[in-house]
C-alpha cells in the first residue's frame, strides 16, 4: 500500500472522536468552557435525550467579534499560548480542539456577545470553511455570555450514531451524573432541563456558595447530616470537602458518589481513591465512603495532558501525595467525635 499521509478530512474524523467519544463528553466540554468563561450561571437543555439537540448557556465572559473568527479551528485557544503554560495552567481547557471537534462530528451553533449589547450568531461549521470571512456572522442584541447549540451529533460516524440512538437514556444518566460532578465542584447556578416529546422536565437544578449547599441541592439535606469536613493542609498542598462519618458510609460500593478533583478538575484518579477508601474500610469494614474532595495542587507538579479528556492526572510525587492523603484522612477519623450511635441520620 506504500506509506503516505492520510488527508486532513479523515485526520479531523479520527482525531475528533476521540475528544468527543459520547455526549457526555461532548457536553463535558462545553460546560468546561463555560466555566472557564467565568459565569455564574449556566443553563444546560437536552430535546430528547440529546438525539435532537443540546444546548449550553452561560453568563461569562462572551467572545468578541475579531476572536470569532478563529475559533473552532482546531488547537485555537485563548488559554494557553505554548506548551510551557501547562506549568500554571488555571483553566479547565487548554487543548483547543473541543469545538473544532465538535464541529467535525454535529452541527453547531453559537450565539456570543461580550458586553451584552453587540452579540452575534454564527454556524460554526461555516466557521471553519470561510477562514477569516466573517459574512455568515449574524449581528443581533444578545445577553452578556455564550450559548452553543449543537445538533445531529455523530450523523457521521454511523457506528456511533446508531449507538447512540439506541443507548441515549443510558447516555442520559451519564449526562446527569456528569452535571451533578460540575455543579458540585463550582459555586455557579447550574440547571439541566430535558425536553422529552416536547415536555420539559427540569431534571437538575443546583446553586450554593458553600460545597455543603451543593451536596445537599443534589443529594438532600439528610445526606449532609452524614457527612464530616475534610480541610486538610498537606506539604505539597491542600485536601478539602466531605466525605462519610465513619458510622454513615454507603452501601454500594458501584454507585456511591466517590468524586475526586484536582484543583477543582474531577479526575479519575484510582490510586488516591483507593487509598481514602481504604482508609475508611479501617473504620467501617461492611461499607464505603461517600465523598467530595478537592486536593489543591501546584499545577507545575502533575501533568494534566494525559488523555484528550484530562481526567487522568500524572502526579510528580505520587507516592509521597498517597502517603500524605492516607495520614491525613486516618487524622480526621481519629478525630472523629464518635459518639452518635449507629441509627437512621441525625
Ligand atoms: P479550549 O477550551 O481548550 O481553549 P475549545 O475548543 O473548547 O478549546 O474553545 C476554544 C476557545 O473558544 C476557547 O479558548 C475560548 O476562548 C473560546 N470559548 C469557547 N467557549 C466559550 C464560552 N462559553 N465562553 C467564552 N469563550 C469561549
Ligand atoms: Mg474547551
Amino acid at each position: 500500500m506504500g506509506i503516505k499521509s492520510i488527508d486532513d478530512n479523515s485526520v479531523t474524523l479520527l482525531t475528533s472522536g476521540q475528544v468527543v467519544t459520547g455526549i457526555d463528553s461532548a457536553i463535558k466540554e462545553l460546560l468546561e468552557n463555560a466555566l472557564d468563561s467565568g459565569a455564574s450561571a449556566i443553563d444546560v437543555v437536552l430535546e430528547n435525550y440529546g438525539r435532537d439537540g443540546v444546548s449550553v448557556k452561560d453568563n461569562g465572559c462572551g467572545i468578541v467579534k475579531s476572536d470569532l473568527l478563529n475559533i473552532a479551528q482546531r488547537h485555537a485557544t485563548s488559554k494557553i499560548d505554548s506548551f510551557n503554560d501547562l506549568n500554571n495552567i488555571h483553566t479547565l481547557g487548554f487543548r483547543g480542539e473541543a469545538l473544532a471537534s465538535l464541529c467535525a462530528l454535529s452541527h453547531v451553533f453559537l450565539t456570543t456577545s461580550a458586553d451584552g449589547m453587540e452579540g452575534y450568531e454564527l454556524d460554526l461549521n461555516l466557521n471553519l470553511k470561510n477562514l477569516g470571512d466573517d459574512s455568515h456572522f449574524k449581528r443581533l442584541a444578545a445577553p452578556k455570555g455564550t450559548l452553543v447549540r449543537f445538533e445531529d451529533l455523530f450523523h457521521n460516524l454511523p457506528v456511533r450514531r446508531k449507538d447512540f440512538e439506541k443507548n441515549s437514556a443510558r447516555e442520559f444518566t451519564k449526562v446527569v451524573a456528569l452535571l451533578q460532578e460540575y455543579a458540585m465542584l463550582n459555586p455557579v447556578r447550574l440547571s439541566l432541563e430535558h425536553f422529552l416529546k416536547n415536555k420539559r422536565q427540569r431534571t437538575l437544578q443546583c446553586q450554593g456558595t458553600q460545597l455543603i449547599q451543593r451536596i445537599a441541592c443534589i443529594y438532600g439535606a439528610k445526606r449532609t447530616k452524614t457527612l464530616l469536613k475534610v480541610d486538610l493542609k498537606l506539604s505539597s498542598g491542600e485536601l478539602s470537602g466531605y466525605i462519610s462519618k465513619r458510622d454513615f458510609g454507603m452501601g454500594d460500593a458501584a454507585t456511591v458518589c466517590q468524586l475526586l478533583a484536582i484543583n477543582n478538575r474531577p479526575v479519575k484518579q484510582t490510586s488516591i481513591v483507593k487509598t481514602i477508601v481504604e482508609v475508611y474500610k479501617q473504620y467501617n469494614l461492611t461499607e464505603t465512603p461517600f465523598f467530595v474532595l478537592n486536593l489543591t495542587l501546584d499545577p507545575s507538579s502533575y501533568d494534566v495532558n494525559v488523555t484528550p479528556d484530562k481526567r487522568v492526572v500524572l502526579l510528580h510525587d505520587e507516592y509521597n501525595i498517597l502517603n500524605e492523603i492516607r495520614d491525613a484522612i486516618t487524622r480526621v477519623f481519629k478525630s472523629e467525635d464518635h459518639v452518635v450511635p449507629r441509627s437512621d441520620p441525625p
